[in-house]
C-alpha cells in the first residue's frame, strides 16, 4: 500500500490567491481549524500579478460614485447576463473590503487630501480603482499574508503552535475531492516536491483555484491555471455556469515569441495610452458599438480632453470594455493593418512625459525593457489579444458562495466561481470580487460546519481510487507524452474556440476534444514521483480537457454574440439568449452535459437604476412590456 499523510481540518481552502486567503482568514476568525493549500509557492498566484487595481465605489475621486453606479457599470460590462445579486453584493461590499485591507496593513496610493486614490479603467463611469502604482495585487497578497501571519502569532501565544488553527501547505496539488454520500469529506493530493500523497479530511472545502488559461496557446496565465477547481467541482457533482465566456485581454505582448501573451496592463490606456494601426490611425473610433455610442468620444480632441476634464467630455474609445477592444484589434490585424509582429501599436511615449510613465507604470517600463528591449517612454509597444480570464465557473448561491448541484459543503470564490461578471468582466472587478466573495465563502463554510452533527468521512475505496488515478501516468508505459497532448489541446482551443467562433469549427473542436480525451486516458510520463513536472501535467490534463469540453459545448450552443463569446455566424446579441444560462455537469463516466436554465430576474428596485432606452437594448419585447405594465 502507498503511504498517505493525513490531516484533519474544519475548512480546507484550495488556492492561495486573494479569494483563498480572504476565505481562510474568515474561517480562522470564525474559530475553524483551517488549511490553505496552494499548488505554487505561497505568495505566487495570479492575484500577485494584478496590476491595475481593485474596483470599489468609494467616491474618493468623484463624489458622484456609489454602489448603484458601480452595479450599473458591472451589469453593462457583463451585457446584463451577470447574476444580479452577486453584482449587487459586490458593488455594495467592495468599499468595506478595501478599507478593511488597510486595517490589515495595506497602503494604497493617496489623493492630495489623503484619501485612497482611484484610477480610471475601461467600463467604469468614474475613477474607481484603488491601486498601488501598477503593483496592486502584490500589495493585496502581501497584506493578506501578513494578516495570516499575525493570526498565527496569536495562536502561538495561546497554544504554543503557529499552525494550531491555520496552516499553509504550499507546492501541494489537490487532485480529487472526496465525498461521503453527497457531502464533502475531504481533499486528496500530492506534494509536488516529494510526490508523496496527502489526505485532508474536512467537512467543508472552499475552491479558490483561479482560472483555466493554460488550455490556450496565447495566454497571460501561468502554469498553474489548468482549471483544476472547475474540474474538481464537476466531478464532485457541482455545476459550471456559462463556460463559453472567456475574456481575451486586448493587450498582451506579441513579441518576442517566448513571452507572447504576457499581459500589458489596461492602466496604460487608463493613463492615456492609445492604440494605432500600421497606418498610424487611432482605429478604436471606428469600433464603438451602438450600445456604448452615447458614453464614448467621437473625436480625438474630445477623447484627449477627457483625461483632464471628464465632467464635460466623453471617454476615449480605447477604454471600451475589453471584449470590444480585443475584437477591434483582431479585425485590424486581419485586415492587414497590423504591426510587424502581428499585433497593433500601443503608445504612451507620445502621450506622457517619460518621468510620469516611469512613476505610474514602473512594472510595464521594466517588463518591456527586460523582455523586449523596448523603452516605452520612447517608442510604442506591440500588443495583441491574449486569453486572460474565465467569466464562467462554479455555479454558486450568490449570498453564501455554496456550490449548486448535488454536493454539500463545497464553496467557491474568485475566478473559479461563475455568474458575477456575466459575459464579460470589467477590469478591476476581479480583485474586489476576490475580497467580497472570499470573505463570504469563508464565513458560510464555517457556518455550514457548525450545522453538521457527525463529520462526513472519506471512504477507503475513494482514497484508493484517487491514488490509482494519480499514479496511472507513471505506471503506464508507452503512452503519449503530456506536453504533446497539452500543445494539441492548446491548438484546438486557440484555433477553434478562440475570440471569433463558428459552428463548423466548434463542431470540429468537440470531435477533436473527444479524441484528445481518449489520448489523455492513455498518457504516460517518464521518471518517478520526486519533483516530476511531466507527471504533474499528465494529471492536470484530465482537468483541462473536461473544462475545455464544457467551454466548446456551451460555445456551440449559444447562438449569439455577447461579451466574451463571439459567433461569426450569429453576430448579434439576442434578447432571447439573455434569458438563458448554460449549465454544465458531468456524469459518472465523465461525459459532459449541458442544460439551459433561466437567468434569475432582477429585482424591481435594481431595474429602476437603468433607463428604459438602455434596457431596450438588452431585454425582450415581452420583458419590456411587463415593465411598462408594472
Ligand atoms: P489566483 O490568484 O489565481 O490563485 C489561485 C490559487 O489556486 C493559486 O495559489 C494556485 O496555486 C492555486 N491552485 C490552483 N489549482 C490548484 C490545485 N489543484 N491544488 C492546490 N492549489 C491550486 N484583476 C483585477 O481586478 N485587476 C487587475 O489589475 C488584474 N490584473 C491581472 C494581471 C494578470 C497578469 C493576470 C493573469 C490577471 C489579472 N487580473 C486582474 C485578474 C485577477 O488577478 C485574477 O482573476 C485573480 O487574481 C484571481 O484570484 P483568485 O484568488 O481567484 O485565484
Amino acid at each position: 500500500t502507498t503511504a498517505i499523510e493525513r490531516h484533519l481540518y474544519d475548512v480546507v481552502v484550495i488556492g492561495a490567491g486573494g479569494a483563498g486567503l480572504r476565505a481562510a482568514i474568515e474561517a480562522r476568525l470564525a474559530g475553524k481549524r483551517t488549511a490553505i493549500i496552494s499548488k505554487s509557492l505561497f505568495g505566487k498566484a495570479h492575484t500577485v500579478m494584478a496590476e491595475g487595481g481593485a474596483a470599489a465605489a468609494m467616491g474618493n475621486a468623484n463624489s458622484r460614485d456609489n454602489w448603484m453606479v458601480h452595479f450599473r457599470d458591472t451589469m453593462r460590462g457583463g451585457k446584463f447576463l451577470n447574476n444580479f445579486r452577486m453584482a449587487e453584493l459586490h458593488a455594495k461590499e467592495a468599499p468595506e473590503r478595501i478599507w478593511e485591507l488597510e486595517t490589515y496593513g495595506a497602503l494604497f496610493d493617496r489623493t492630495k487630501d489623503g484619501k485612497i486614490s482611484q484610477r480610471n479603467f475601461g467600463g467604469h463611469e468614474y475613477p474607481r480603482l484603488a491601486h498601488v502604482g501598477d503593483r496592486t495585487g502584490l500589495e493585496l497578497i502581501r497584506t493578506l499574508q501578513q494578516k495570516i501571519v499575525s493570526l498565527q502569532q496569536e495562536d502561538y501565544a495561546e497554544t504554543g503552535s503557529y499552525d494550531a488553527r491555520i496552516r499553509v501547505f504550499q507546492e501541494t496539488t489537490v487532485t480529487e475531492l472526496l465525498l461521503d454520500g453527497d457531502r464533502v469529506a475531504g481533499a486528496f493530493g500530492y506534494f509536488r516536491e516529494s510526490g508523496e500523497f496527502v489526505l485532508f479530511e474536512a467537512p467543508a472545502v472552499v475552491l479558490a483555484t483561479g482560472g483555466v488559461g493554460r488550455s490556450y496557446k496565447v495566454t497571460s496565465n501561468s502554469w498553474e491555471y489548468t482549471g483544476d477547481g472547475h474540474a474538481l467541482a464537476l466531478r464532485a457533482g457541482a455545476t459550471l455556469i456559462n463556460m463559453e465566456f472567456l475574456q481575451f485581454h486586448p493587450t498582451g505582448m506579441v513579441w518576442p515569441p517566448s513571452v507572447k501573451g504576457i499581459l500589458v496592463t489596461e492602466s496604460v490606456r487608463g493613463d492615456g495610452g492609445v492604440l494605432r494601426n500600421s497606418e498610424q490611425k487611432r482605429f478604436m473610433f471606428d469600433y464603438v458599438p451602438d450600445v456604448f455610442r452615447k458614453q464614448y468620444a467621437e473625436t480625438e480632441e474630445e477623447a484627449d480632453r477627457w483625461y483632464a476634464d471628464p465632467e464635460n467630455n466623453r471617454r476615449p474609445p480605447e477604454l471600451l470594455p475589453r471584449d470590444e477592444v480585443a475584437r477591434a484589434i483582431n479585425s485590424e490585424v486581419k485586415a492587414g493593418r497590423g504591426s510587424p509582429a502581428g499585433g497593433v501599436f500601443l503608445d504612451i511615449s507620445t502621450r506622457l512625459p517619460a518621468e510620469q510613465i516611469i512613476r505610474r507604470l514602473p512594472s510595464m517600463h521594466h517588463q518591456f525593457k527586460e523582455l523586449a528591449d523596448v523603452d516605452i517612454t520612447k517608442e510604442p509597444m506591440e500588443v495583441g489579444p491574449t486569453c486572460h480570464y474565465v467569466m464562467g465557473g462554479v455555479e454558486v448561491d450568490p449570498d453564501s458562495a455554496a456550490a449548486l448541484g448535488t454536493v454539500q459543503g463545497l464553496f467557491a470564490a474568485g475566478e473559479v466561481s461563475g455568474g458575477m461578471h456575466g459575459s464579460n468582466r470589467l477590469g478591476g472587478n476581479s480583485l474586489s470580487d476576490l475580497l467580497v466573495f472570499g470573505k463570504r465563502a469563508g464565513e458560510h463554510a464555517s457556518a455550514y460546519v457548525d450545522t453538521l452533527g457527525k463529520r462526513p468521512k472519506p471512504s477507503k475505496v475513494d482514497v484508493a481510487s484517487a491514488v490509482e488515478v494519480a499514479l496511472a501516468p507513471l505506471v503506464r508505459s508507452g503512452g503519449e507524452n503530456p506536453y504533446t497532448l497539452q500543445q494539441d489541446l492548446q491548438a484546438v482551443m486557440g484555433d477553434l474556440v478562440g475570440i471569433i467562433r463558428r459552428e463548423g469549427e466548434l463542431t470540429d473542436a468537440l470531435k477533436r476534444l473527444h479524441e484528445l480525451r481518449l489520448r489523455v486516458a492513455n498518457v504516460s510520463s517518464e521518471g518517478g514521483r520526486r519533483y516530476n513536472p511531466g507527471w504533474h501535467l499528465a494529471i492536470d490534463l484530465r482537468n483541462m480537457l473536461v473544462v475545455s469540453e464544457c467551454t466548446a459545448k456551451a460555445a456551440l450552443e449559444r447562438e449569439e454574440s455577447r461579451g466574451g463569446h463571439t459567433r461569426e455566424d450569429f453576430p448579434k446579441m439576442s434578447p432571447q439568449w439573455r434569458l438563458i444560462n448554460l449549465i454544465c455537469s458531468v456524469d459518472e463516466s465523465g461525459d459532459v452535459h449541458l442544460e439551459r436554465k433561466p437567468v434569475p430576474r432582477m429585482r424591481a428596485e435594481l431595474i429602476e437604476l437603468f433607463e428604459r432606452t438602455e434596457l431596450s437594448k438588452y431585454l425582450t419585447d415581452e420583458e419590456l412590456a411587463e415593465l411598462e405594465a408594472e
